[in-house]
């Protein structure tokens, strides 16, 4: 385990350093706060000991910075104030215990040790697979009684392996939590202390327990079910006891808007927000219900669940300034009332053991707060096309946005006044008069600037795309236009205004767990998008480039295993991270799955703690490399690779919607003598600046990349070629114009060529479509550069 102190007391933090390191934990020293706070963003912690008084940056401010950039890892806070507002200011900051100095060491210790067994899967202060036993507190162990003496680091690689008993540690992960900054681990270092270790389990007769998974890491080989469920079982009943004294009050605070639910239908004054609270609280106790063992009350807060949604249904009527459900349209109110004392009931009872392994996990996961703000963006569409605003009313209801509608400036203002929508989508020729709708454009985006407004029009005039460009419109939507391709641009938009961590794609043929996992994610940020077609993964997959991919094991027609294998022998999609949830547990599906080249496991039924740490974990590792692996350095546009995926999916969509795309190169003309003249810093500066003209120009949902060099490429979805030449036409118009300022020297002017080509007529394919592009390219250098030409 590694852990990082940070205390200024230089003698303290040796002595305590040097206790843990005989304690075989691994450590890394900080003596001020920000020293502490670079350590935990470039490494990776099992455990944080936090001084509070700290030079540079003190350690309560330390611990809520660590928790609002997401570190979830256990965090103890060490203090010679002993007042009780300081434990509830640290407590509150987002640590997890405390410790008063001075302190003796074995009670330090034995926090940690607390500490660390509530981060591990299993919470049993011995460490226990099969027949293998750790005993932190005395750093024994034993197998079948038989002393093994590992060495430091084979002990703490056993411990590591007892601590996620169930998870394949590859060599990186293993690196991170056991060597430290000072003692950099050597190349073959992880091989050779797996090597060492599995040679002293062998001499007492535990062969072949650290099985090696090809191309991932290592595990510990699964002991046989009912071993393991044996185990289990007994520490269950005890958890679920010890859990359910903790958990019984917010559990029952779950009821308490179903309450009010049932008086407000006595007195006719039910409202929309109650009954939206009280149908998310009703969800939550269906999940938590079951995992305590009150299967009937799981199911009773399910039906009552499915009631209020349909009573969701009714159309609220404004009295005063609140919604109310008019009671008449209700059915079924009775029923509710006697399945709400039945659950009342039922809660009195004491819990049975429902023989659930995720119990534990829910003693050792903090609750997460629950937000209850919508993950969904709120569109205000201004548009009196009434046929159109209805289409997009329903359609939007696939799309998770929710929509208003104003049809003219006055209900236009007021919706902006009662709540500020996300986007806006604002038909420019509303009320049949366009300078009308210039002036409202220029009116928002002058008045929330960074309110995006989406354009679309009958009139598809060029004019009119650049005077909305200039206006500070972010996408101009030619009319006629699907009620889907609006919201796909809605979603684009807002995407870019919302800094959304990741995008998850889970297909499962269970609909209500694909309901569940929305009602995890949504709170985290993170955009989901559902499949319960196994038939129709690849092209999901395509459209929806997720980062992440959520699978289920069994399904119809394709099972989860074929889909892991298939997306890794895909060079695009090969490096995708899988999260497989499964139901099954034996250790053969688990092998499977792993073999097929998953990351990751979760088993059913899915808590959200650990759903969540689960997928932050994966994502975590690939988000960095990701950014790098996908936006160019120099310009910060898009790369390569990263175009030539993103503009796949676009021809995809093109076939799907039956729209053309334009494709552009660009080439700086005599750029190797802009270099030479000047200097390649100035040069780098031309493409810089060239970056940041393309991205004003092009709307957001167009691919602007760095192609190579001194060449770029445009992808325009739903451009044919005559209007792609057009806007490139203006560009060149503005880089013309620029003139870039060098010291000393002739002012820098600069053009460039492009060859422009239109899917799919003038390729079938990326390929065919560069080709055709390049040609025209070639042609413009030929006959004089400085010129667009279409293909
Ligand atoms: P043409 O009009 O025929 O395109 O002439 P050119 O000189 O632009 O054509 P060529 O393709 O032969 O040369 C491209 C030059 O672009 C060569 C290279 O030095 C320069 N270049 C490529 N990448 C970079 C870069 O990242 N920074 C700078 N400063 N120059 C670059
Ligand atoms: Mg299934
Ligand atoms: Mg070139
Ligand atoms: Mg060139």
């Amino acid at each position: 385990m590694r852990l990082l102190l940070v205390e200024d007391d230089e003698p303290l933090a040796q002595t305590i350093g040097a206790a843990l390191t005989a304690q075989n934990y691994v450590v890394d020293t900080a003596t001020d706060g920000e020293e502490g706070w670079d350590y935990a963003q470039a490494f990776t912690y099992d455990l944080i000991l936090l001084d509070v008084g700290l030079p540079k940056l003190d350690g309560i401010t330390l611990c809520q910075q660590l928790r609002q950039e997401g570190y979830s890892g256990p965090i103890l806070l060490l203090t010679a104030k002993s007042s009780s507002i300081d434990k509830v200011t640290g407590l509150d900051a987002g640590a997890d215990d405390y410790v008063v100095k001075p302190c003796t060491v074995q009670e330090l210790f034995a926090r940690i040790r607390a500490l660390l067994r509530r981060q591990s899967v299993s919470g049993a202060p011995i460490l226990e697979w099969g027949g293998l036993r750790l005993d932190p507190s005395s750093c024994e162990c034993t197998y079948r009684g038989q002393l093994l003496n590992p060495s430091p680091k084979e002990y703490s690689l056993l411990e590591l392996f007892l601590r996620y008993p169930r998870r394949v540690l590859s060599r990186s992960t293993i690196l991170e939590h056991l060597w430290s900054f000072e003692d950099p681990p050597r190349e073959d270092t992880v091989r050779a202390h797996i090597k060492g270790l599995r040679r002293k389990l062998k001499a007492v007769g535990a062969e072949d327990l650290i099985e090696t998974v090809y191309g991932l890491g290592y595990h510990l080989k699964p002991i046989s079910e009912s071993q393991a469920s044996k185990q289990q079982d007994s520490e269950v009943e005890v958890a679920v006891s010890q859990a359910w004294d903790r958990f019984k009050k917010p559990i029952q605070e779950r009821l308490i808007s179903l309450e009010q639910v049932a008086n407000a239908l006595s007195t006719n004054t039910l409202t929309e927000e109650l009954r939206q609270k009280a149908e998310q609280d009703a969800h939550k106790l269906v999940g938590s219900l079951g995992m305590f063992g009150f299967a009937q009350g799981s199911q009773l807060a399910e039906e009552i669940e499915h009631w209020l949604e349909e009573v969701g249904k009714i159309a609220p009527s404004p009295i005063g300034d609140r919604q109310i459900l008019a009671i008449g349209k209700i059915q079924n109110i009775p029923i509710f009332k006697s399945k709400l004392a039945l659950l009342h009931r039922q809660l009195e009872q004491p819990p049975k053991s429902g023989g659930d392994r995720l119990v534990k996990d829910l003693l050792t996961v903090k609750e997460t707060p629950s937000v209850d703000q919508p993950g969904t963006p709120l569109l205000l569409a201004i548009d009196d096309d009434l046929e159109l605003t209805q289409r997009l009313q329903v359609e939007a209801l696939n799309w998770q946005i929710r929509v208003k509608v104003a049809a003219d400036l006055r209900e236009t203002r007021e919706a902006i006044a009662k709540q500020l929508p996300d986007v806006v989508l604002l038909d420019l020729c509303f009320a049949n008069a366009p300078r009308k709708g210039l002036a409202l454009l220029e009116e928002l985006t002058q008045t929330y600037p960074d309110l995006p407004v989406l354009v679309f029009t009958a009139q598809d005039e060029f004019s009119d795309r650049v005077a909305v460009a200039r206006l500070g419109g972010r996408a101009f939507l030619p009319k006629p236009v699907t009620a889907a391709r609006v919201l796909e641009a809605v979603r684009e938009v807002w995407k870019r205004t919302k800094p959304i961590e990741a995008k998850v794609l889970a297909v499962d043929d269970d609909r209500l767990l694909l309901k569940i996992f929305q009602r995890f994610l949504q709170p985290y940020g993170i955009e989901l998008h559902t499949l319960k077609d196994p038939r129709q993964f690849w092209e999901t997959l395509e459209v929806t480039a997720p980062d992440l991919l959520i699978l289920d094991v069994e399904m119809p027609h394709f099972n989860g295993i074929e889909l892991c294998k298939v997306v890794r022998n895909d060079l695009t999609w090969g490096g995708l991270p899988i999260i497989f949830v499964t139901a099954h547990r034996d250790p053969q599906t688990i092998d499977h799955i792993y073999q097929a080249g998953a990351d990751d496991y979760v088993s059913k039924p899915v808590t959200e703690p650990e759903l969540v740490t689960r997928i932050f974990n994966r994502l975590e590792r690939t988000q960095l490399l990701r950014n790098l692996a996908e936006t160019d350095p120099l310009t910060g546009l898009a790369n390569h690779s990263q175009a030539t995926k993103e503009l796949a999916r676009y021809l995809h969509q093109c076939d799907l919607y039956h729209q053309p795309l334009c494709f552009a190169l660009l080439d700086l003309d005599n750029f190797k003598r802009v270099n030479k003249q000047y200097s390649h810093e100035i040069g780098d500066r031309v493409l810089k600046r060239l970056a940041q003209i393309l991205q004003q120009y092009f709307r957001s949902e167009d691919i602007v990349a760095r192609w190579g060099g001194e060449e770029f490429a445009v992808g325009m979805y739903g451009l044919n070629k005559h209007d792609g030449v057009t806007r490139l036409f203006d560009v060149l118009e503005s880089v013309r114009q620029e003139v870039f300022p060098v010291a000393g020297i002739v002012p820098l002017r600069i053009t460039f060529s492009a060859g422009v080509a239109e899917y799919p007529q003038d390729g079938a394919d990326l390929q065919s479509l560069y080709r055709s592009a390049d040609q025209a390219l070639e042609r413009a250098k030929a006959t004089g550069r400085n010129r667009i030409l279409p293909f």
